[in-house]
């Protein structure tokens, strides 16, 4: 199954996307974790993705599409993927349906996670990550642990992102509602679409997955 998860910031791709990985085997392709931990081994892309990260903008489509080529081209991904972050933009998505293509496996399906913006400035802002292994918190409703060891990892790695202070999330939303938004028409031509109130249950989407 080939799945894209589309949606603002904060609207619970990555955290459903983990309840789905398990249940259905795929592999989780997350375009935002793939720049974090490029620009924390500083690499040559990390160094290149670090200030548009900062700033709340979009890394460059090239850089982004070279990432995304060698990471769903791989054994990891033979029973398919969710794609969480990407594609951001139109450039980016048409260049996905030429690799598909190539590849012979067109998507299932793309759900779009449907969030108001101050619900996803709430959220972020109490949002906290493991930056060892990713594992997501909310200091209201999933608190870390009071050890500060991640659950999953066990890691006391847990930090709340840069890029998740209140200024850059609103910068991140005037991204999506300009550059990302126009996907929900595209994919919804195509009909490929889905919608999922973000706001229900962390794994709604296995109903949605399900259903058909
Ligand atoms: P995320 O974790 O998905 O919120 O992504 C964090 C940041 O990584 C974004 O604000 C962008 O700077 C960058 N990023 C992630 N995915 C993409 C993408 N598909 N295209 C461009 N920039 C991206």
């Amino acid at each position: 199954m080939k799945l894209v998860f589309l949606g603002p910031p904060g609207a619970g791709k990555g955290t459903q996307a983990a309840v789905v990985k398990e249940k259905y085997s795929l592999e989780h392709i997350s375009t935002g974790d793939m720049l974090r931990d490029h620009v924390k081994r500083q690499t040559a892309l990390g160094k290149e993705a670090k200030a548009f990260m900062d700033e709340g903008k979009l890394v460059p489509d090239e850089v982004i599409i070279n990432m995304i080529r060698s990471a769903i081209s791989g054994d990891a991904c033979s029973e398919g993927f969710i794609l969480d972050g990407f594609p951001r933009t139109v450039p980016q998505a048409e260049a996905l349906d030429v690799l598909l293509e190539e590849m012979g496996t067109p998507l299932d399906r793309v759900i779009l996670f449907e969030v108001d913006d101050e619900t996803v400035v709430s959220r972020l802002t109490s949002r906290r990550v493991c930056s060892t292994c990713g594992a997501i918190y909310n200091i209201h409703f999933d608190p870390p642990p009071e050890d500060g060891k991640c659950r999953v990892c066990g890691n006391a790695t847990i930090i709340q992102r840069k890029d998740d202070s209140e200024e850059v999330i609103r910068r991140r939303l005037e991204v999506y509602h300009e550059q990302t938004a126009p996907l929900i028409e595209y994919y919804a031509s195509k009909n490929l679409l889905s919608r999922l109130d973000g706001t229900g249950p962390k794994d709604a989407v296995l109903a949605l997955l399900g259903r058909r």
